[in-house]
């Protein structure tokens, strides 16, 4: 049995016009068994974050007010997509935002609430629940047999709150055995199963997500539990680009990558691919397509495994809102192992990520998001041992396979801060 794993993103499904245009998409495959993974619509994992910011400070009047603007937002899309006012998927969503208002009202002003990537997970989640009700019903009304599954349930993980790992045994025997019985049921005619994106569910029972951007992994984690021979990310682009076209005029469409450069790719930061979706699908040798929901019959690109392959075009990438930070020892000494084994422990444990680095005899620079340092206390605790010196707002360029041309076309008017080569790939820290 050949099943296809489609992923809808949040933009394509951030108005009933999105939610229309992806359940004619599975039109397009009438004969097709798709597992759909969808994740939360639009902003809204962005909109439940604030509301979680508002509980987690006991912010009444804040929370109520963006949680009626979430609210509304579905419940717009829903009024356009279901005419038939008493169809159930009124009283569904109605039950699931008075779950969460319910258990959100219940916890402010609690003097102890669990911890905050246990509450992250708990709520934001929300937001691909609400989005999978609601495509469900709406495949059903377009009379395509679909069923919704619960990926906290299918998708095991550890209890690493906001940044789970998965369980790859569990989740694989499960997830291949419900779809087993789903698809092959007697009724054989195609069916579609429905699930949520990013969210998992660890051995207690409790919630967890995979970290943001998460549900492309998910399709990987679905894909390769079922040995699939695709995937397809359905994307408001026409297909893996060599540059994000907001921010690039004359960015191209890439036709064919292979799994090691958009590992690379994802890794530097394009923004197309989840960084972790690409490993599982390359270790079952599983097609990656990435296609235009906007055009679903363009061809987009094709990641797979190929023993040659050579590169279109240089391909950049742009890295925004980050800081380049420089250490040196205070007590004047050269960087040693000690000290880098000591920085890595500490931006370790306060979960920050290196975009790029480079050392020299006293000092030691990284460049990092500014979003992922701000508010963690992770710069006093450096500076107990270390000056630090610090350009904030610059930005990490990226090209891989570049030439000179590349270079200065994105370096022109641009002052050059950090710059590191390797054969393939330079980085460059500007302002
Ligand atoms: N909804 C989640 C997020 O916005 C997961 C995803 O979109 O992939 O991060
Ligand atoms: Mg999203």
């Amino acid at each position: 049995m050949d099943i296809k794993v489609f992923k809808f993103g949040g933009a394509s499904v951030n108005s009933a016009k999105g939610v229309r245009n992806v359940a004619s998409i599975i039109g397009l495959f009438p004969g097709d068994s798709i597992v759909m993974i969808i994740s939360a619509m639009g902003k809204t994992t962005n909109a439940l974050e604030e509301v979680l910011k508002c509980y987690l400070s006991d912010d009444t009047k804040g929370m109520e007010t963006s949680f009626e603007r979430m609210k509304d937002f579905h419940f717009s899309i829903l009024n356009e997509l279901f005419k038939k006012k008493n169809h159930r998927v009124f009283s569904e969503m109605e039950a699931l935002f008075d779950e969460l208002h319910g258990s959100l009202r219940k916890g402010m002003n609690k003097a102890k609430k669990p911890g905050a990537d246990f509450e992250y997970d708990r709520v934001v989640s929300y937001g691909e629940i609400f989005a999978t009700t609601i495509v469900h019903h709406y495949l059903l009304l377009s009379g395509i047999p679909s069923r919704l599954f619960d990926s906290r349930e299918l998708v095991r993980t550890d209890s690493s709150f906001r940044d789970a790992r998965v369980d790859w045994n569990f989740t694989g025997k499960k997830v291949r055995s419900e779809m087993k019985e789903y698809f092959s049921g007697k009724n054989s005619f195609r069916k579609v199963a429905v699930l949520q994106g990013f969210i998992g569910g660890d051995q207690e029972g409790n919630t967890t997500t995979l970290g943001r951007e998460g549900s492309d992994y998910t399709a990987a984690i679905v894909a390769h539990s079922l040995g699939t021979r695709e995937v397809t990310i359905w994307k408001d682009v026409p297909g893996v680009m060599n540059a994000d076209p907001k921010w690039f005029k004359n960015a191209k469409k890439l036709d064919l990558l292979t799994y090691h450069e958009a590992i690379e790719l994802a890794y530097y930061g394009a923004s197309v691919i989840h960084p972790k979706t690409i490993k599982p699908l390359e270790n079952a040798n599983i097609t990656l397509r990435v296609r235009s929901f906007l055009k679903p019959l363009q061809k987009g690109t094709t990641v797979e495994h190929r023993a040659e392959w050579k590169v279109t075009h240089p391909i950049y990438i742009l890295k925004q809102n980050q800081v380049l930070i420089s250490l040196s020892p205070r007590d004047f000494s050269f960087i040693v192992e000690e000290n880098l084994s000591q920085i890595f422990d500490i931006l370790a444990r306060h979960h920050v990520k290196v975009n790029v680095m480079q050392n020299s005899a006293i000092s030691f620079t990284i460049c990092v998001d500014a979003d992922r340092i701000s508010g963690t206390g992770v710069l006093d605790v450096l500076r107990e041992n270390y000056t630090l010196r610090y350009n904030d707002n610059v930005e990490l360029l990226t090209i891989r396979h570049y030439n000179p041309a590349a270079i200065s076309r994105i370096t022109k008017g641009r002052k050059i801060l950090m710059e590191q080569k390797t054969r393939n790939t330079i980085h460059l820290v500007v302002k």
